[in-house]
């Protein structure tokens, strides 16, 4: 089918299959053979309903070294039910890599339960600004070695006023790793926010 020629690996590909996804939609032919194929930075204008989260979550899964117990990957979203909505996708498409582990992080359920789950090994964590600036600060999570920063809804946390948050959070992560930011749309604050944390991200319309 049309994802194997994405460059998609046998695991996802057995769960693409399960999910009864048959085409990839814009979004993911246009995302998913760069991230998979370049290790660089992305900015995509791209609306809920695209399949946005597979054309992030799919790259995203593959470069995750599902052997190793370090949090790889970081997932900001503006609210828990997105965030909850993203770590359901997550593990649906990572459904055959029973090693890998990813973790809801947002306000407003025990910090305790989710530090648990984080303490256990969790390569990637899906969170909410508030609350994974508050795991960060009692040193509940490390983010020191991410290789990816997925920033989801990246205007709409903006609206929300999240942007100290965020700030504070890339400040907790290497300079080293790649940032993929998906927006709705671009006002001026999201295009500040590409500019002054990202490296030539490559720029995608849907
Ligand atoms: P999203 O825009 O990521 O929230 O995705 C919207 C919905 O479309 C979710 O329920 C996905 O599981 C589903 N979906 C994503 N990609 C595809 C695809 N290529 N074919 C069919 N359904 C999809």
């Amino acid at each position: 089918n049309k994802f194997e020629a994405l460059g998609l690996g046998e695991e996802i590909l057995k769960a693409v299959k399960e999910m009864g996804f048959e085409t990839p939609s814009d979004v993911q032919e246009k995302a998913i053979p760069v991230l998979l194929n370049e290790e660089t930075d992305m900015v995509a204008l791209a609306q809920t309903g695209t399949g946005k989260t597979a054309a992030f979550g799919f790259p995203l899964i593959e470069k995750t070294n599902a052997d190793s117990k370090i949090t790889q990957g970081l997932i900001l979203s503006p609210t828990r039910e997105l965030c909850l909505q993203i770590t359901n996708e997550l593990k649906n498409y990572a459904k055959f890599i029973p090693q890998l582990n990813v973790t809801a992080i947002y306000g407003g359920a025990s910090i305790t339960d989710q530090a648990k789950q984080i303490k256990k090994g969790s390569q990637i964590v899906v969170a909410t600004p508030g609350r994974m600036q508050d795991m960060i600060n009692r040193k509940l999570v490390d983010i020191s070695n991410i290789g990816y920063c997925i920033l989801d809804e990246a205007d709409e946390m903006l609206n929300m006023g999240f942007y100290e948050d965020i700030k504070t959070i890339l400040s907790h992560t290497p300079k080293s790793k790649h940032t993929w930011l998906f927006s709705a749309t671009m006002p001026k604050e999201v295009s500040e926010i590409a500019k002054r944390f990202m490296n030539k991200p490559v720029e995608i319309t849907v």
